[in-house]
């Protein structure tokens, strides 16, 4: 059940890139993120090969709000991957990585002044996202003397079958421009005759976790149909067709991955037809992938403190990370698998509950699950944490985030520091009457 790029050792230990898990553990301690960097290298290769064998003009934008870590976009920068941003401190860590402004995307519906300016000075495509906004850009670019560089995010209409939380693609989704009353092709319309802006793109992002390539085809059919529409009544070619991101990964033992080569492949049958039919020049895609790249590349470490049997009952095994490191079970009910990294070789014999250190009853990893028998001291492992996981975790109950360690075959470097009690407490000040 292991994924392909994890091993076990002859102790019975689970290996990362070259490394067994039980000494990272006790060298860097725990909890701890355990990032593995070849696997990110081969899972873009793999989603930048699916699309760029399909049509000439591709690129991959990794969407940082996945996994920020400087040492993961420098991973990607360094196989030439482009940035999907959607702050002003995420937009500053792909210039800083070295990334060019022409290969940064932003998004999202909330864009502050100083973002924006941040974004036109950097030639960075801003995917607009409301009427509002469109005037905002405009007045900013005049003043700063730039042509700002602008798509329009679509809202698609498109359910998905993922989490409601996840869902972006509905029609009340808050994100978008509607389609069916119009408005997605009046804002090429005004965008036409704004001296400060020039219009170079369209973007739809339909949701994340998604399992089934039926979404990203009705997708594809609704911005392509877009893209026709804005050529024949306002003569306005789109130069870069931006579809997302959103391909999910397994993360229950038997769920189905969904092959980027599928989706590559019925999305650019469908690119390939409208611009054939309607005789449009060749846009470039931009993706947007955030957890197809990096979600199974890490893993979580965390040190099984006690255990607390319960006759009838899950035993609860208490380890040291909680919600606070990794949200998504709390926050999303998602499932993350979770083994003994020590005991990779012994029998899941024993039904349990595994909680963190946090004193409410959502702080948990998993439920009903099957582990070996668990002591004291045990290392657990809890897969697939890649994504929205170190980039998600807070400091509920004051707790410290956890470290990050990244792996190359035999090395191993912090990437990112465990927090400390200054770090907890740098911001906080006590006002001149309490002192
Ligand atoms: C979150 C997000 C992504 C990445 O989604 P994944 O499911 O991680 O691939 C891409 N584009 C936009 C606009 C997003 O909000």
């Amino acid at each position: 059940m292991l994924k392909e790029h994890f091993s076990v050792n002859s102790l019975g230990h689970l290996v990362i890139g070259n490394l067994d898990a039980v000494e990272l553990a006790e060298r860097f301690g725990t909890p701890l993120y355990v990032v593995d960097e070849q696997r990110i290298r081969e899972r873009y290769r793999r989603y930048l090969r699916a699309f760029s064998s399909r049509w000439p003009e591709v690129r991959i934008h990794y969407a940082l709000k996945a996994n920020s870590n400087m040492a993961v976009v420098k991973i990607l920068q360094s196989e030439g991957a482009g940035a999907d941003v959607s702050s002003e401190i995420e937009l500053r860590i792909a210039l800083n990585v070295g990334i060019l402004g022409e290969k940064i995307v932003f998004n999202g519906n909330y864009k502050t002044h100083r973002e924006l300016e941040l974004a036109i000075l950097n030639d960075v495509l801003i995917n607009v996202d409301s009427f509002q906004e469109l005037e905002t850009i405009d007045k900013i670019a005049r003043r700063l003397g730039k042509r700002a560089r602008i798509g329009f995010r679509i809202n698609p209409d498109i359910r998905a079958d993922t989490h409601p939380y996840i869902a972006v693609g509905l029609r009340e989704s808050k994100f978008g421009f509607d389609v069916p009353s119009g408005q997605a092709l009046a804002a090429y319309e005004r965008a036409k005759e704004m001296p400060s802006v020039e219009v170079l793109g369209i973007h739809a992002n339909v949701g994340s976790q998604i399992l089934d390539a039926s979404p990203f085809v009705e997708e594809a059919e609704k911005i392509m149909g877009i893209v026709s529409e804005v050529k024949e009544k306002f003569d306005i070619d789109i130069k870069f067709v931006d579809f997302g991101g959103g391909i999910g990964i397994p993360y229950k033992p038997g769920d189905k991955e969904l092959p980027p080569e599928e989706v590559a492949e019925k999305m650019v049958n469908v690119v390939k037809r409208v611009v054939h039919e309607e005789g449009l020049e060749k846009p470039m895609l931009l993706l947007e992938p955030g957890r197809f790249i990096v979600g199974d590349s890490c893993v979580l470490l965390a040190r099984v403190g006690y255990i607390k049997e319960r006759p009838g009952m899950p035993d609860w095994v208490a380890v040291d990370a909680g919600m606070n490191a990794l949200m998504r079970p709390a926050l999303y009910g998602a499932y993350h698998h979770i083994e003994l990294a020590n005991k990779m070789n012994q029998r899941n014999e024993l039904l349990v509950n595994v909680a963190g250190p946090l004193c409410e009853s959502g702080d948990f990893l998993g439920k009903d699950r099957r582990l070996p028998k668990v002591e004291q001291g045990d290392l657990a492992v809890v897969f697939d944490v890649g994504a929205y996981g170190l980039a998600m975790a807070c400091q509920h109950t004051a707790q410290p985030r956890p470290a990050m360690v990244l792996v190359n075959g035999e090395k191993a470097e912090i990437v990112r520091r465990r927090e400390t009690y200054d770090d907890l407490t740098r911001l906080d000040r006590i006002p001149g009457w309490l002192k």
